[in-house]
């Protein structure tokens, strides 16, 4: 039996659990954010949407319900009649599944229990791998908003809290019953001059009770 000697360098070597945790460390927080995130798109995904809106016999009630049908020209159930009917496509390359708020509270509604929030996860998987869409130009602002609440939920992240917006009148203390914590709030000001004044209200209400309340 003749045998086969490989040259050395053609060899591939299995890389020991030292040299993966080394090249896992190589990567920066961003990079393996985006992969944790890309390996959880690829277990949900659903490639064929239809087969998530089978059960769809076209009631209404969804369109009925969504609030953002209110106020714009957004109906769910118009969106699964022409992906039920060939036009998936269409709906993906024009980008209004980005609009859906995810709310479910379609799904609440639906006597088939369709679950359309699913479905626009899935959808918007296919918009940014097959139709190249960058989310950030079509969710509202510019996606600053969800940019902010991630920031402020990073453990490795301290973003500088400024406490100006307390009024002058109120002081604060490090210790005491009542606390308030503004969260995002007066990071918004950027875009909505008076919102601030919702936090400095409420430390003042707060403050009829508490002489020194605690602010974070
Ligand atoms: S409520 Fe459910 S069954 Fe009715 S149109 Fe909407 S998705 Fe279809
Ligand atoms: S999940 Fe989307 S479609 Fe359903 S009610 Fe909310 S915004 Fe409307």
């Amino acid at each position: 039996m003749a045998c086969l000697e490989l040259p050395k360098n053609k060899i591939k070597r299995k890389k020991d659990k030292k040299e993966i945790g080394q090249e896992k460390e190589r990567k920066t927080q961003p990079e393996r954010e985006k992969e944790e995130i890309n390996k959880y798109l690829e277990k949900i995904y659903e490639p064929n949407l239809r087969n998530l809106l089978t059960g769809c016999y076209q009631c209404g009630c969804c369109s009925g319900i969504c609030q953002l049908s209110k106020v714009q020209r957004f109906a769910p159930s118009k969106l699964i009649y022409q992906i039920l009917v060939g036009y998936e496509e269409k709906v993906l390359s024009s980008g209004i599944l980005w609009e859906c708020l995810t709310c479910n509270s379609c799904l609440q509604n639906c006597p088939e229990d369709v679950n359309f929030a699913e479905i626009v996860r899935n959808a918007r998987y296919k918009m940014r791998k097959i139709y190249n869409q960058n989310p950030s130009i079509h969710i509202a602002h510019d996606g600053i908003y969800l940019t902010i609440s991630e920031i402020m939920c990073k453990p490795f992240i301290y973003p500088e809290r400024s406490l100006e917006w307390i009024p002058k009148n109120v002081k604060v203390s490090e210790k005491g019953k009542y606390l308030y914590y503004v969260g995002c709030l007066p990071f918004f000001k950027f875009e909505f001059n008076s919102l601030d004044s919702i936090a400095a209200s409420s430390v003042n209400i707060i403050y009829k009770i508490e002489k020194e309340p605690i602010v974070i």
